[in-house]
């Protein structure tokens, strides 16, 4: 009886199948369909690959192997290994840290194939054991998950809410590089969101606002002493509410113009008009989107960029989402 070596019916999701029986006749079918390489290995190293096509096994079409077995006719041990070059997609999801070490949780989809089976079968099958389909794509999704959390690291968590599409851009092209290494091309990724914790939107909102990301690490830190301090929640807000109105009276650009000194005359360098109690905190017709930073019309409830809800205490200044009492003037929030 003829043996016939063949990957029937493989799975939707399935990227190899080994064939289970290692002992090989000369002469016999190797059926290969579209979209499919088999390759023969031994010992972890690979001999010969064959493409698509209905072949019988002769001493021609695997000269490799008929080499190793030193020229003889009787049957021969290998294992094939069909490999799929059809196109894959995974799901993606897991938890990094910016470059300011904020939480970030991310997920996404991803699209792949084999693009060189040879280098996929060193790297991934051979390489690391995985003669299984499951265990196969497990490592896979492990090692783009990897890839992610590396590459998105180096972004700050600006970066990541405010230019995501720049971010993806980018972390794209790493990811592709990271992929051809084992032989598979990245075809896409889509990053379908990123969220971080409450306390890290706030400071996300106020570094938007003011432009002054270290000036609002300084505030959290503050807040933090007076809470050690002993002083309940209310007296932290407080000193919030001190701060916060000389943090948004600082220059976001050094090179903007001077504000109107009321000494009369040129203002010395670095003068900054003092923080007034209740004072607005931006002037007027100047005022920033938390959401996508873009300047927004003077007391508008959405930006109308991003369309997200702007927050407003009952004075008209911006507010963080869930916020209860305006940092800029103390006043209660419905
Ligand atoms: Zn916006
Ligand atoms: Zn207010």
């Amino acid at each position: 009886m003829v043996q016939v070596i063949e990957w029937v019916n493989p799975g939707e999701d399935e990227i190899i199948w080994r064939y289970p029986n290692e002992v090989i006749k000369w002469g016999a079918q190797l059926i290969v369909h579209e979209y499919e390489v088999a390759v023969f290995m031994r010992d972890g190293k690979i001999y010969d690959v064959l493409g698509p096509g209905r072949h019988t096994l002769t001493t021609q079409n695997l000269p490799l192997l008929y080499r190793l077995v030193g020229g003889s006719n009787s049957p021969f041990k290998a294992t094939v290994i069909f490999v799929s070059m059809k196109q894959f997609q995974g799901r993606y999801g897991g938890e990094t840290q910016t470059k300011e070490l904020a939480p970030v949780k991310y997920y996404g989809v991803y699209w792949f194939k084999v693009a060189d089976p040879v280098l996929f079968i060193t790297e991934v099958v051979g390489g690391q054991s995985l003669y299984d389909t499951s265990d196969v794509t497990k490592f896979i999704r492990a090692y783009f998950n990897e890839g992610m959390m590396k590459h998105l690291s180096a972004y700050s968590i600006v970066d990541l809410f405010q230019n995501l599409d720049m971010v993806s851009t980018q972390v794209k092209v790493k990811l592709i590089e990271d992929f051809r290494r084992l032989g598979l091309e990245l075809v896409d990724v889509k990053i379908e969101g990123v969220n971080t914790t409450d306390e890290w939107r706030q400071r996300l909102f106020w570094i938007m606002q003011t432009g002054n990301a270290q000036a609002v690490m300084q505030m959290d830190t503050a807040k933090q002493v007076a809470a050690e301090l002993g002083k309940s929640e209310g007296a932290a807000m407080g000193t919030g509410m001190v701060i916060m109105p000389q943090l948004l009276q600082q220059p976001t650009q050094p090179a903007q113009p001077a504000q109107p000194y009321a000494g009369g005359g040129v203002p010395p360098a670095g003068y900054q008009q003092p923080a007034q109690p209740g004072a607005p905190a931006q002037p007027a017709g100047q005022e920033i989107c938390p959401y996508c930073g873009k300047p927004i019309p003077p007391g508008a409830r959405f930006c109308p960029y991003c369309g997200k809800q702007i927050h407003r205490c009952p004075n008209g200044h911006i507010v963080p989402e869930g916020a209860k009492f305006c940092p800029v003037c103390g006043a209660k929030i419905e």
